[in-house]
């Protein structure tokens, strides 16, 4: 396999569909350039069992379909994406201070890309953290993180 650096549990771009089956060369346009979490290795070495990003719409059933057969050589690897938290779900990231003096805060979704300041769930003054238009999500796992944040995190 060309690529060959992709593997079971990570993620990679569809490049391709030249050497996949008949079925995903079908749904070339949808499914080239696409980033797919691979699951599996499919029994002869040649294909692989992914999972889309992002549901790809399967034109004769007309149901969203995320799962797919591609070939390795049809993948190549991809960094694991930033996970993006619904926005019912959890709370943005909010920074305050920097290097080791860090603190991590939670902040309620609703801050927009380029907002400067907001104010953390604990009431402090933060900046919210973005990439591109995309808000950061606080994680309680953050060894920075704010312990009265991850408290309020907790009870949800
Ligand atoms: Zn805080």
């Amino acid at each position: 396999m060309s690529g060959g650096a992709v593997q079971v549990g990570e993620w990679a771009k569809i490049v391709g569909v030249e050497h996949s089956p008949p079925e995903t060369q079908r749904h070339r346009a949808e499914l080239v350039g696409c980033l797919a979490l691979v699951t599996g290795a499919a029994p002869g070495d040649s294909f692989a069992y992914v999972r889309l990003s992002e549901a790809v719409l399967d034109g004769r059933a007309g149901t969203p379909r995320r799962r797919w057969l591609v070939a390795w050589e049809d993948l190549t690897y991809e960094a694991e994406p930033v996970k993006l938290v619904p926005l019912e779900l959890g709370y943005q990231l909010g920074a305050q201070g920097s290097g080791r003096g860090r603190v991590s805060h939670a902040v309620e979704y609703g801050s927009r890309e380029g907002a400067e300041r907001a104010v953390a769930v604990c009431g402090s003054g933060v900046k919210p953290l973005f990439i591109d238009d995309w808000p950061l999500p606080f994680s309680a796992d953050d060894q920075y993180a704010c312990a009265a944040c991850v408290a309020v995190y907790r009870r949800g």
